[in-house]
């Protein structure tokens, strides 16, 4: 497989073996290297100049010395509801190596076949949604935002039955941590008091050392306050750039922080505070205004499974961090966005304002930002645009310009650093839907074009000026299909 200059490890297999079955990958029929994250490969460790030998781990067929896939279990909240049945239904974790920076990084394969906790599924994952995963892993990325990452995916022959038959696909998704909050409920709500300290200790010692030495009180209280405040900070990062998880049922709650498992996500075109991207989500529960408070609701199941190993006023504490936590990052981004610097007291009712308005608008919420970054250089005529009522926006543009007169910044420094804000590219749904058709027709090119683009999403790259156009009508309202 080439140079490698990484160190194998396997930790998980440390836990009790409750929290695992052994089970060996199931082929693929011919899978074939669909894209290979080079640039990835590179920080973890790793280089290769045959991708074709990659293929035959992702299609299940090989496996490296030392990998030894494993089914986590798990359970967790999904839509309110407790599920005790959970675990990798489709996924094994197949090792975790540690690059030369020291980094963990855990290999998922998603899309290996049946596990003792696929209940009525299948145990494999179709291209489409493994394409979608691995865009958004990556665009997530670029923007800066805390997520999985997509190493490589492989597709095969294998017709697979979903909504009508489709093709099969399986991703290797790397991590920090694969640990999700329905971990510890699992612990706490099957096993007991003993199994939930070990887990807890078992994600301290790997994924918070600073927290490591610590009485053990003290290290619980300040690592659960962690994990709320990383919680609130993620999906405050989401709001800012319009994106919605989809399925934020507990056991998708990554106990590091990442944003994790993609399935019907979705970034805003056109504002909608309400905006329900999952369409079996009908009661809208995970609908993009409802995030923060979903976000809240998966740290109290967290906050249960906890119950007994620490005090429950120390609990209580550590969750009255969320709102801060949320409320700090949220309005420190949205004063990135609209280029503010000095703190007024205002800024709040600006903010709120202007997230009306553009419901009120259904203005591009990507393109409201951008333009809005570059407006001493382009004027005022492509944010009107995104209006359908020009005084509405000429109004806003007034009150817009009166508040930065209290700003000490230049014009050009202030927009410079918004456009660090305000990314030019994002995600749509039609720019996947469109590399999903080309891959379907066997071409990956576009859809390796377009994660190139999106791995800059905040430079200006007049070349690729195409993918950052408003969506087509057919591409505005793209029903994604939860069954991946
Ligand atoms: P999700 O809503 O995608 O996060 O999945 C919830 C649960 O269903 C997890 O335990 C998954 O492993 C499992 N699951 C999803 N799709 C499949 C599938 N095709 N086959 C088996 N299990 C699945
Ligand atoms: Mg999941």
């Amino acid at each position: 497989m080439s140079s490698n200059d990484f160190r194998v490890e396997h930790r998980y297999l440390e836990l009790p073996d409750s929290f695992y079955t052994r089970v060996q990958p199931t082929p693929l029929k011919n899978a074939k290297m669909a894209c290979f994250n080079h640039k990835l490969a590179q920080d973890m460790g790793f280089h290769t100049t045959n991708e074709a030998d990659w293929a035959k781990i992702g299609g299940g067929t090989e496996l490296l010395e030392g990998m030894d896939p494993v089914a986590m279990k798990y359970t967790g909240h999904q839509f309110g509801g407790y599920n005790p049945d959970l675990g990798d239904g489709r996924g094994l974790l197949l090792w975790e190596t540690i690059g030369p920076d020291g980094r963990r990084w855990d290999w998922h394969l998603k899309g290996a076949g049946m596990t003792p906790y696929s209940r009525f599924g299948d145990g494999r994952a179709v291209l489409r949604s493994t394409i979608r995963e691995y865009l958004c892993s990556e665009a997530m990325n670029g923007l800066g935002i805390p997520t999985t990452r997509a190493l490589f995916m492989v597709s095969a022959r294998d017709p697979i039955r979903r909504e009508s038959i489709e093709t099969a696909a399986a991703l290797v998704r790397v991590a920090q941590s694969h640990i999700r909050f329905g971990h510890f409920e699992f612990a706490a709500h099957h096993e007991g008091p003993e199994t939930v300290k070990t887990l807890l200790e078992h994600v301290v010692e790997l994924h918070f050392p600073q927290l490591a030495n610590l009485a053990e009180e003290e290290r619980n209280a300040r690592w659960f306050e962690e994990v709320v405040e990383r919680t609130a900070r993620l999906i405050a990062d989401w709001q800012a750039v319009g994106f919605c998880h989809g399925v934020m049922n507990s056991d998708n709650m990554s106990i590091i922080g990442d944003t994790f498992d993609y399935g019907p996500f979705a970034f805003l075109d056109d504002f909608d505070a309400g905006y329900i991207c999952n369409h079996t989500d009908q009661g809208g529960r995970y609908a993009y205004n409802r995030q923060p408070q979903a976000g809240f609701e998966n740290c109290q199941y967290l906050a249960n499974a906890l119950l007994p190993v620490m005090q429950e006023d120390t609990i209580r504490k550590g969750l009255q961090r969320y709102e801060a936590a949320y409320n700090g990052r949220f309005l420190q981004n949205m004063r990135s966005k609209l280029g503010l610097v000095q703190e007024n007291e205002g800024d709040l009712s600006l903010v709120m304002d202007t997230f009306s308005m553009l419901n009120q608008q259904h203005t591009d919420y990507t393109a409201f930002f951008r333009a809005l970054s570059n407006l001493n250089t382009h004027g005022h005529a492509p944010v009107r645009d995104l209006f359908v009522d020009r005084d509405v926006a000429d109004k806003w543009l007034e009150r817009y310009a009166q508040r930065l007169e209290n700003e000490t910044r230049t014009h050009d420094e202030r927009e410079h650093e918004m456009r660090r804000a305000n990314p030019k590219y994002i995600l749509r749904n039609y720019l996947a839907q469109q590399v999903i058709l080309e891959a379907q027709n066997g071409d990956y090119e576009p859809m390796k074009e377009l994660i190139k683009v999106l791995e800059r999403p905040y430079d200006e790259q007049p070349e690729h000026e195409k993918y950052a156009a408003l969506p087509p009508d057919w591409g505005k309202h793209i029903s994604i299909s939860c069954s991946s």
